[in-house]
This record gives structure tokens, sequence and C-alpha cells, in this order.
């Protein structure tokens, strides 16, 4: 087994005070989640609602999960019951359902609003200007068990290290506009999630308050 508690303590050491880390385990069995837990990580992220639900029943009650995927509208109902935080979520009708289950439960959930700004064409995550109308239509404003606590993203997979700046430098002044005009009076409202393994160090330089790293953590996911 690969040294999970040395490569955590690497990267909690590279993380200013401020940032927390999400560790990123998804494909990865419980002996390394374990691993991370006893060194102290408390904050796991996973992208599988399956999985994800095998993992909940078998470790530690105190792991605030966090869920990273994309997630179907019918699979709300099955982590609405624990999960902490979804960063991934990206439509109004994904924000109704999380509203509807997590009433049912008596709870309020926090979602982080995903953009998409990578050149990479994907499916998942708003634009911009989807997101700008999003906040605007204010349908939002009635959810009472929902609480938009930031905006999550992921660079573009490149090497170019200033595209993957340009882009995190994006997305923060993107938050700093939606703060402005319709947050600014929820101090929860305060969470930049970017950074991953290969770029979380470029991130911090880059105003992240969040870095979801795998792969520095626990090595190679088995798929
Ligand atoms: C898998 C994943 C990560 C972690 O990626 P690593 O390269 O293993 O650090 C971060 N964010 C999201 C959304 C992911 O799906």
């Amino acid at each position: 087994m690969i040294d999970v508690a040395g490569n955590l303590r690497g990267v909690l050491g590279e993380l200013p005070a401020g940032v927390r880390l999400v560790a990123i385990s998804k494909y990865h069995p419980n002996e390394y989640i374990e691993a991370a837990y006893h060194a102290g990580q408390r904050i796991f992220g996973e992208s599988h609602e399956q999985e994800l639900q095998k993992k909940v029943e078998t470790l530690p009650r105190d792991i605030e999960w966090h869920f990273i995927g994309h997630l179907q509208t019918n699979k709300v109902k099955y982590i609405a019951p624990y999960i902490s935080m979804i960063e991934s979520c990206d439509s109004m009708k994904l924000m109704k359902e999380i509203e509807k289950q997590a009433a049912k439960h008596d709870r309020v959930i926090e979602v982080l609003l995903e953009l998409h700004i990578a050149e990479e064409a994907t499916k998942y995550g708003l634009t911009l200007d989807a997101c700008r109308q999003l906040l605007e239509d204010g349908e939002w404003r009635q959810l009472k068990h929902v609480h938009i606590a930031g905006v999550m993203m992921m660079a573009s997979h490149v090497d170019d290290e200033s595209q993957i700046a340009g882009e995190f430098d994006t997305a923060a002044r993107f938050f700093d506009e939606i703060k402005a005009k319709y947050f600014a009076d929820d101090p929860g409202f305060k969470e930049r999630s970017w950074g991953m393994s290969h770029d979380y160090a470029i991130a911090v330089k880059h105003r992240s308050t969040m870095v979801r790293v795998g792969t520095k953590i626990f090595g190679p996911r088995v798929y």
C-alpha cells in the first residue's frame, strides 16, 4: 500500500491557511480512506452514488462527504440523508430536487454551482451566462433546504500553467461578480473549489478555498 498518510501530510503542508482539502477517494478502497482518516483527514469526495453509499455504511460517521461527480436527479434521494456538500450542482432542476429531498430529512444541503470554464467540451457545468441567468431568475431564493455556498470548477487539462491560472482567475472574478450581486449579505457564500492533483499548487495562488486532490494522496485509480 502506498504511504497515504505521508502523501496527505505532503499536500496539507503546501496549503496556505484558509484552504481546505477534500480528499478525493473515488475508486479507492476503504483501507486508503481509513489511512487518511487516521492521519486526521475528515473531508472526502466521491463521484458515484452507489460507491459512496457503500463507503458511508462502513466508514466512520464523522466523515464529511462531498459529492463531486455528475449527479442524476433520480440519485439525489439516496445521498440526501447524509451528504455534506454537493459540489457539482449545474442546473435548477437538480437544485430543486436537492431541495425536495433535503426537506424530507429536515436538513439544509450545501451546494456549489459548477462552472464550465475549461476549453474542453463537456456536458457538465454551467457556462457563466447560464449561471448568471439561473441566479437572475431568482427561484433559488425560495429553496429553504439548499444553501449555495460558492462555486466549483475544473481547469483545462493542459500543461500551460498560464492558461490554467487564467481559468482560475476567470472563476475568481465570476465569484466576486455574483457575490456582490446576489450574496453580499451571506457570509456563507465563500467557497471557491478548484485545484486537483496536477494543478492545486497553482489554484492556491489563484484564490482557491478548497482543493480536491485524489491521485497525489491515494495514487493512481484502478477503474
Ligand atoms: C477525480 C476528480 C478530482 C481529483 O482528481 P485527481 O487528479 O485525482 O486529484 C477532482 N475533482 C473532480 C471533479 C474529480 O472528478
